[in-house]
């Protein structure tokens, strides 16, 4: 579906809406939009939304059945499509005939008449980008307690009604926990750190992969693509029941990039299996170790485990992060073992699974790996 055809429709009927009200000039958070005959759905009574009314706005923004009464000003300074729908010149205001009935004065109980635009967004989402547009600040400076659904809204309606910042300001906090450069987690330091951050957020996390696949389709951001659908071949069966937005609505992968999801796991898998089976193959190095017996029993019991492991033993992600490096087992090897065989061996390997994932999903990302080659 052509992205752009439902801000053509919320511009036309914006447009439309526009001359209309500008002209009946009623107040519209006080009646039904119109009353319902026969078996015609009843429909929705407006609502003043609690946080975006201000009797002195200038526009009112209807979605499903809330209205949010804000500021042109703000709304056209970040977003073109807003500009452009502005700049259209509007019908002049009634003559003191249509006055009694269509005009009302502040302080009345009722408000002063401006344009309507009805758009497609959710209240949700149109709550989180009129935060963002409307109070100030945030476009330029995310505050730490960003939520995702936030995110989500910044991208979605940001690309949408063309507000660059936003939209860049939305990646750029998915791009910290999901990067497309291969570096070491910095906290908290360790030999084990590997690219994926640990305090990856909970919302970040699981199902929300989906989300964060469909937001890098929408913004041709492919950097978010490989550890997103790899974040996603960690769902199993769920990978299949989407994602589920703030208003209640699931999204879904498209086809496709399940397709790749299905065709990529299995692969990964035996890939993490084969690095670990790498990794300890030859350990411990006689002339290196100085651990004794200890590093030989540890060493045997890790190869063993890789030996028999199964599909629900192994992550997919796992060489990118430290836990299974953490584990008991290795911490009873020596100095020696640990920091000069085990940590650069695991480091190469997570080098080439790292480098290979844009293959695994049939992706072209452009700068992938030229970091570590
Ligand atoms: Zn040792």
């Amino acid at each position: 579906m052509d992205p752009y055809e439902s801000i053509r429709q919320s511009i036309a009927i914006g447009k439309s809406m526009a001359r209309i009200k500008r002209t009946s000039m009623k107040p519209t958070h006080t009646s039904p939009r119109r009353q319902h005959t026969g078996t015609r759905p009843h429909p929705l009574e407006l609502k003043k939304d609690d946080e975006f009314w201000y009797d002195d706005g200038t526009i009112i923004l209807i979605s499903q059945n809330i209205e949010f009464r804000v500021y042109q000003g703000p709304l056209a300074q970040h977003s073109q499509v807003f500009r452009n729908m502005l700049a259209f010149p509007q019908p002049p205001i009634p003559g003191p005939s249509h006055a009694s009935s269509s005009r009302t004065t502040l302080g009345s109980g009722l408000v002063a008449p401006c344009p309507t635009v009805h758009l497609t967004d959710s209240p949700a989402d149109l709550r989180h980008f009129l935060r963002a547009l409307v109070l100030g600040g945030t476009i330029q400076d995310p505050p730490p307690s960003l939520t995702f659904y936030a995110v989500c809204a910044w991208i979605r309606l940001g690309h949408k009604y063309e507000v660059d910042k936003l939209v860049e300001n939305g990646l750029q906090y998915l791009r910290r926990f999901y990067p497309s450069t291969f570096t070491p987690d910095p906290e908290p330091p360790g030999i084990w750190a590997g690219p994926i951050r640990k305090d990856r957020p909970m919302d970040l996390q699981g199902r929300s992969a989906i989300a964060i696949v469909n937001l890098a389709r929408l913004t041709d951001s492919n950097d978010l693509l490989p550890l997103a659908l790899l974040e996603c071949c960690k769902l199993g069966a769920d990978i299949v029941k989407g994602y589920r937005r703030e208003d209640g609505t699931v999204e879904f992968l498209q086809p496709d990039d399940l397709g790749r999801c299905f065709a990529a796991k299995g692969a990964l898998e035996l890939s993490v299996v084969n690095a670990y089976l790498r990794i300890f193959e030859h350990a411990p190095i006689d002339g290196s170790c100085d651990g004794g017996q200890s590093c030989v029993v540890a060493f045997h019991y890790l190869r063993y485990h890789f030996r028999v492991a199964t599909c629900e033993d192994v992550g997919v992600d796992e060489l990118l992060v430290e836990d299974r490096m953490e584990s008991d087992l290795t911490n009873t090897l020596c100095s020696q073992c640990r920091c000069t065989v085990i940590s650069d061996a695991v480091q190469g390997k997570r080098v080439l699974f790292w480098n290979s994932l844009p293959n695994r999903f049939e992706l072209d990302v452009v700068g992938w790996g030229v970091d570590w080659p």
